[in-house]
């Protein structure tokens, strides 16, 4: 991050490296309201929270000041807290089990919502890591393809993947590779109900978004980059 930049500044030269087509989520996690204003009024609409109360307090004070601020969430979900924010999330990014994709359809119904969703792979060499492995992907798509009538709450938009954390850029590429090639399989595999709707791929962020675009990413998440450091780190 270049420190004698502002917010607004960030987000332009960020956006000066990004290739088209490809949209920029500002991940404001752990950063303020305020911060979030200064990217909004510098033009900015695409933000990423990964916690449901830091989203809803964020929503609840910006949305009408924001007017048309798009949230993406991105973290881990618990299913009981899906609630909260399936009124007005704009996308759902971090699926990572069948449950929780029948909850954020639950959910979505009931406020007569459908909810873009995508779902999140494992890739990357830590446990700590979630999401789908990689077999276990083709069978939930399979799932969803033979029971598609009953997921009218959802619409099945892409994969999201996070690498692991690691210097070295030629495991990063790889897994970023692999992702690509599974979604490539997805998308022409026949199993999915809307294949055009299938179109998100969500991979990089600060450190390494540049190869995730190389890679066929359409969305990136960035938030040190333009928001600085977070104090607490462990997300
Ligand atoms: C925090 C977070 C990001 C952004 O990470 P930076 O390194 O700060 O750019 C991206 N994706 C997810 C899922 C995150 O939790």
């Amino acid at each position: 991050m270049n420190p004698s930049l502002s917010i607004g500044d960030r987000i332009e030269s960020i956006r000066q490296t990004l290739r088209e087509g490809v949209r920029l989520v500002a991940v404001s996690k752990f950063h303020s309201s305020e911060a979030i204003v200064e990217a909004y009024e510098a033009g900015h609409r695409l933000f990423g929270e990964s916690r449901v109360q830091e989203l809803v307090a964020k929503q609840e004070e910006l949305s009408g000041i924001c007017l048309d601020l798009n949230w993406h969430f991105i973290g881990p979900l618990q299913t009981n807290k899906v609630k909260y924010i399936a009124p007005f999330v704009q996308m759902i990014e971090s699926v990572d089990s069948l449950r929780l994709l029948e909850e954020i359809n639950k959910q979505a119904l009931k406020c007569q919502r459908r909810i873009p969703v995508l779902l999140e792979v494992h890739i990357a060499e830590e446990d700590s890591k979630s999401g789908f492995a990689p077999d276990e992907l083709h069978d939930v798509i399979e799932h969803i393809y033979r029971h598609h009538e009953e997921y009218e709450g959802v619409r099945l938009s892409g994969l999201m993947a996070m690498a692991s954390y690691t210097e070295d850029r030629g495991q990063i590429e790889r897994e970023f590779e692999l992702v690509a090639q599974l979604f490539e399989q997805i998308k022409h595999g026949g199993s999915l109900v809307e294949p055009e709707a299938f179109c998100e791929l969500s991979m990089g962020m600060s450190g390494d978004y540049d190869l995730a675009m190389a890679h066929g990413a359409t969305l990136v998440r960035i938030g040190s980059a333009i928001f600085g450091d977070r104090d607490n780190k462990e997300l």
